[in-house]
């Protein structure tokens, strides 16, 4: 969006571009190897095109020793800029144009957080709302709080107002964002204002589909429910992440949770919400889990029958507690449980999808299939990926009569 203000527009072919940004992750090792690939590759664009202006932003940059090895090694980026400044771009790109150094700008500290920054919606259809910034939970496998800063909420004048321009703009299908949106409002003076209340406040906005993410488990709480039961436009779909079945390892992880608690909220989600989609997201091979440990893990899997998950095999954060943690379990056997995990996962995506084969969901169409142009494709209140044959236009909400499913899809008819 800012740049767009700027001046600059969109280009497919990178080889013409006079501005490219990396806009950076750091959560996992190989997402940043990636990213020194691509800046080696970029680098050709340097050579053809004297105006040509590199720069790296995002999560890694606030990583002291990512930032040492491009000022070591890669001496054709011309800017490195942080997670807290991004509203300072105009003048790092200016600045960038009129010198020959690698301009670094990170922030250590976060500042306030900034309104009305200009913004690009990639969708005509689905809008990504921040409710909040940073994290202060500190799992110890995690980088997150050490490149994005301490949770800043947004006001929630703020948020609702976004919320209610965006659906006159004709946005269907709206998420409120956070690292852990349970934990909104943490930092106000007043703390009688909780997630649960913002999402009853967004829902009466009428947005036609409301969705939130994510949920650390350890701030959850029922009243999220209740109010997802009072509003039918919050969409039955839930990602709760658990990381691991096992007690010891949440221990060590930082999110000490009874296995027995998360099942109940999983137990009241279930009761409350018909229909509802539930996904979380999975580590194994956690410094020395052991095996019975990663079983447990496969356990609780079995016992909740998640719609999806995200797995992961653990990765080393430098400055985080867990790099110091003994490890003796081989990458082979991590990557063994990944697979084994992988499997169960893969299971129930396909025994949860056929569950809906006979039934009518609403779909919000996208438009026709990428693969096939004959068929419609859209999503289904559970965001589930819906194929149909029908007549419809991107964006309307159409009923779907269900025929068949995959563990990716649901193909049906329109009715
Ligand atoms: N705030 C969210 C998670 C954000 S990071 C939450 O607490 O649920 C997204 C996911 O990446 C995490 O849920 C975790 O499964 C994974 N992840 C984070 N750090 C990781 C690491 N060091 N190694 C492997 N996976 C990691
Ligand atoms: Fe990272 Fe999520 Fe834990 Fe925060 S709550 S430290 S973002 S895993």
């Amino acid at each position: 969006g800012i740049c767009e203000i700027l001046g600059y527009t969109w280009i497919d072919d990178i080889y013409q571009a006079d501005l490219v940004i990396l806009n950076t992750c750091a959560v996992r090792e190989n997402a940043e190897e990636k990213v020194f690939g691509e800046i080696g590759m970029l680098k050709k664009i340097k050579y053809r095109n004297p105006n040509f202006i590199f720069g790296i932003a995002g999560c890694m940059a606030q990583e002291e020793v990512v930032v040492k090895r491009i000022l070591t090694t890669h001496e054709h980026i011309d800017f490195i800029l942080g997670t807290h400044n991004i509203f300072r771009l105009p003048q790092i790109i200016e600045q960038a144009i009129l010198s020959k150094e690698t301009i670094v700008e990170i922030w250590n500290k976060e500042g306030d957080v900034i309104e009305n920054l200009p913004s690009v919606r990639d969708s005509k259809l689905k809008a990504w709302v921040n409710i909040m910034y940073g994290c202060d939970k500190f799992c110890t496998y995690c980088i997150v709080p050490y490149t994005r800063g301490k949770v800043r909420s947004r006001l929630k004048e703020d948020i609702i107002k976004e919320v209610e321009e965006l659906v006159v703009q004709g946005y269907k299908d709206i998420t409120l964002l956070g690292q852990n949106v349970n934990s909104y409002g943490c930092d106000f003076k007043d703390k009688n204002y909780k997630f649960w209340d913002l999402l009853e406040d967004v829902a009466k906005t009428g947005v036609p589909r409301l969705r939130f993410t994510t949920s650390n488990p350890f701030d959850w709480n029922n009243k999220i429910i209740d109010v997802m039961v009072k509003y039918q436009n919050i969409m039955p779909f839930i990602h709760l992440p658990v990381q691991s079945g096992d007690e010891d390892i949440l221990l060590r992880m930082n999110r000490k949770m009874k296995i027995s608690d998360y099942l109940n909220y999983i137990n009241y989600i279930k009761q409350n919400i018909p229909q509802v989609a539930i996904s979380t997201d999975l580590i194994v091979g956690f410094p020395n889990e052991s095996n019975e440990q990663f079983e447990n893990t496969l356990k609780l899997y079995e016992e909740v029958q998640y719609d999806n998950a995200y797995t992961f095999i653990y990765s080393k954060r430098d400055g985080t507690p867990a790099v110091n943690f003994p490890d003796e379990i081989s990458i082979e056997t991590k990557k063994q449980r990944l697979q084994k995990l992988n499997e169960v996962v893969q299971k129930y995506s396909k025994l949860n999808n056929e569950k809906y084969i006979g039934l009518e969901l609403e779909v919000l169409v996208e438009g026709p299939s990428k693969t096939n142009p004959d068929v419609l494709t859209g999503y289904s209140p559970q965001q589930k990926v819906v194929n149909f044959t029908g007549h419809a236009q991107a964006g309307d909400l159409v009923k779907v009569k269900i025929m068949s499913a995959s563990r990716f899809s649901l193909n049906g008819k329109q009715v």
